[in-house]
């Protein structure tokens, strides 16, 4: 039997280059591979959690998002790229499995305390939000998917799906399958900062990206403004590398390169000028978001190919997905009428 891959992305807003080599990257590889059954979600009913009172903005995103995913190499013939809300078995899953959850379980867990906070919820967090770690186990179960391949801030996610899923099979038998999580194999690439700081991850929610679909004159505006070392006025200052979000950017977009080390240690020795980083920098992120930008531009003017694509594959993932949801009623005994 081969392996099986569940990934997906909130349709919140244009995928970004943290996703690319955070998410993307490696799966277009494991696609290509051709050793796994893979299944890209759009979730855009996680995405509504946070998101209630603004649905447009998901509902333009959709896509959105499906187009980021084509132009970077998923194709549609090796990968079910589908639509979360269009399975109606993950609803009925997430019902299953909150009963198997404490509420203080899910408030301690450390991706959502962030969250809550970078999203205002402190004092009002909406109940789907806290619970959407539980719809991910419905998400990740319902496509019996052992792998899933996130950025670092999914794993406490992970970490509580899977404990959903031993106790459901502790409970009503072997019926689900434990995920593992699969991270970029280069560490700086699992948590890219955003442009304005090494802080913050960067996210579509915080607005500090670059993004896949941005053209060639705004990914220049983007690096010119970028985050440096603020201590480093003048040209001839000595320089720091930690911190620096060019260089961090650099050592993921052009990892081993022997000119990034050379600039480094003039860098810190002083006689090297942010602007000369950056131009730099924006010669290695034009190689790699030229060919990206040409094959999005063939999608922005096909949406109903897109649409289709969707359809075709949410299709595929109703077939899967319905076929789990009849294993857990059967094992939970809400069956009373037969299958
Ligand atoms: P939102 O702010 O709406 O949550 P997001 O930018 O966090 O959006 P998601 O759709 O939640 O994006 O994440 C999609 C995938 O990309 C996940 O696997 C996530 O872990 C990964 N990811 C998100 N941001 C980064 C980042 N800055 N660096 C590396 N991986 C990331
Ligand atoms: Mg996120």
């Amino acid at each position: 039997m081969k392996q099986v891959i569940l990934t997906g992305d909130r349709p919140t807003g244009k995928l970004h280059i943290g996703h690319f080599v955070g998410a993307l990257r490696q799966r277009v590889d494991m696609q290509n591979s051709g050793e796994y059954d893979m299944f890209v979600m759009i979730a855009d009913q996680q995405a509504l959690t946070d998101n209630a009172r603004d649905p447009q903005k998901i509902r333009n995103n959709l896509l959105e998002v499906a187009m980021d995913n084509l132009a970077v190499g998923i194709d549609p013939e090796k990968t079910t790229l589908f639509v979360q809300s269009a399975i109606p078995a993950l609803y009925e899953l997430t019902i299953h499995y909150q009963n198997l959850v404490n509420l203080g379980r899910l408030q301690r867990n450390p991706t959502i305390k962030t969250e809550i906070r970078e999203r205002g919820f402190e004092k009002s967090v909406p109940v789907g939000f806290l619970t959407y770690p539980i719809a991910q186990a419905a998400d990740i179960t319902a496509f019996n998917a052992n792998l899933v391949p996130v950025g670092e801030d999914q794993l406490p996610i992970l970490e509580q799906d899977r404990e959903i899923v031993r106790t459901f099979n502790s409970i009503y038998g072997e019926v689900l399958v434990e995920p593992e999580a699969v991270l970029a194999t280069d560490e700086k690439a699992r948590r890219l900062p955003g442009i304005r700081g090494i802080d913050d991850k960067m996210s579509k929610s915080l607005n500090n990206g670059i993004y896949l679909a941005d053209d060639a004159e705004t990914v220049r505006q983007k690096v010119m403004e970028m985050y440096t070392d603020p201590d480093h006025i003048r040209v001839t200052d000595p320089g720091k590398i930690d911190g620096n979000v060019v260089f961090y950017y650099l050592d993921v977009f052009a990892p081993n390169d022997p000119h990034v080390a050379e600039m480094k240690e003039q860098y810190r020795a002083g006689g090297l000028g942010d602007v000369t980083v950056k131009e730099y920098l924006i010669e290695v992120l034009e190689k790699l978001l030229a060919p990206i930008r040409e094959k999005r531009a063939y999608y922005e003017t096909r949406p109903d190919e897109v649409r289709a694509i969707l359809r075709a594959g949410s299709e595929k993932a109703n077939a899967v997905a319905n076929t789990t949801l009849q294993k857990v009623r059967d094992a939970i005994g809400v069956n009373y009428f037969g299958s």
